[in-house]
């Protein structure tokens, strides 16, 4: 049994986690929080693309007080980011939060842990806890000789039970480190020590190329061990491009169903048409339509039915055209400029 299965259900907003619930996607606006404008359409595109969950930072009063503005115009539960005002913590709740992250590290002395813990409680707001490598405290360096696996999930831990101490334990848990073999065994050290959700990612993972090789490397390990049940993938780069990629790690893992999967060749000698944007227009082209299938861009009439047929519907090319095949059967010849619109057209009708 994967040890998210006996993780704690957790309410954000109405999205449920833990308790085997199925992994919730979640990315970070990098828009000012306090220009509502901009952050409630970077939002608007983030839940268009698959975002279950958004962190806007809340770093001063004008950013805390927009949450309600954006609250009232987003679909999605909002997680305030606290660095290390407690005030704004209390003020991001009060002005609906669904969810704070905060490293009680950074918050400072015990009360005002408590202040910010009272405010969760009486609101039945969950906490995230987070750690980062970056942030691990002196003396577990010292103890650890450095950044290690056991002295992140300690000082997790450490952090939770002050939490606790107060008398609450509506609680998440990240423990993030850009280095990804260290933090995928922090998350197992740490899945055998508590059983309270898991928000996974790996940290300063980088741009778009760096980023999504580290991210589905991390991530596919921690999940493939049954930990995780939230994800963010962290890319230098547009939002909606992290919620792409964790979409693709959940389908490829098997942890989530839905949505079309494109396969398409490398290209070789044999390719005579414009195979590889064709690709790249198709996985964009399909992201509206929410069918479970499989789409074969294929580069060639001689390997490229056989692939195709495998598909629930697929391309192959010739020169200046491609067959388009469904189900098995060539069903069209189709110029190569139309092949696009051919498939598309398939896809608005499909049965
Ligand atoms: S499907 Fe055809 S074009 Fe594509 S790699 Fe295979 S042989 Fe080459």
């Amino acid at each position: 049994m994967a040890y998210r299965d006996n993780t704690k259900v957790v309410h954000i907003g109405d999205k449920v986690i833990g308790g085997g619930n199925p992994i919730m996607i979640q990315s970070m606006t990098n828009t000012p929080t306090e220009d509502v404008e901009k952050t409630v359409s970077q939002i608007l595109a983030l839940e268009a693309a698959g975002c279950d969950i958004v962190r806007c930072t809340v770093p001063n009063q004008e950013a805390a007080d927009a949450i309600k503005s954006i609250k009232s115009r987003i679909h999605i539960p909002l997680v305030a980011d606290i660095h290390f005002d407690y005030k704004m913590a209390i003020a991001a709740m009060e002005n609906g939060a669904d969810k704070i992250r905060i490293n009680p590290g950074n918050i400072g002395s015990k009360d005002r842990i408590e202040a910010v813990v009272k405010t969760a409680k009486e609101r039945n707001i969950p906490i995230r806890v987070g750690v980062n490598s970056g942030s691990l405290e002196k003396d577990l360096l010292e103890k650890y000789g450095g950044v290690t696996a056991e002295g992140l999930v300690e000082s997790a831990l450490d952090k939770v039970h002050i939490i606790e101490d107060f008398g609450y334990d509506n609680l998440v848990i990240s423990i993030k480190s850009s280095n990804v073999m260290l933090c995928v065994d922090a998350h197992k050290k740490l899945a055998e020590k508590t059983n309270y959700p898991l928000h996974v990612g790996i940290t300063e993972a980088g741009t778009l190329y760096g980023g999504n090789i580290k991210s589905s490397i991390g991530l596919g390990i921690i999940l493939n061990e049954g930990i995780g049940d939230t994800i963010r993938v962290s890319l230098s780069g547009d939002p909606t491009e992290e919620i792409r990629t964790a979409k693709m790690i959940l389908k490829t893992l098997g942890l989530r169903k839905g949505g079309i999967e494109v396969v398409s060749c490398p290209t070789c000698g044999r390719t005579k048409i414009n195979l590889i944007g064709l690709a790249n227009d198709v996985e964009k082209m399909v992201q509206e339509f929410p069918l479970d299938i499989k789409v074969a861009v294929m580069g060639c009439a001689v390997n490229g039915p056989g692939e195709a047929r495998e598909a629930d519907i697929g391309v192959a090319g010739g020169i200046g055209e491609g067959l388009l095949i469904k189900h098995g059967e060539v069903i069209k010849k189709v110029p190569e400029a139309e092949l696009i619109n051919a498939l598309r057209e398939e896809l608005v009708n499909w049965k």
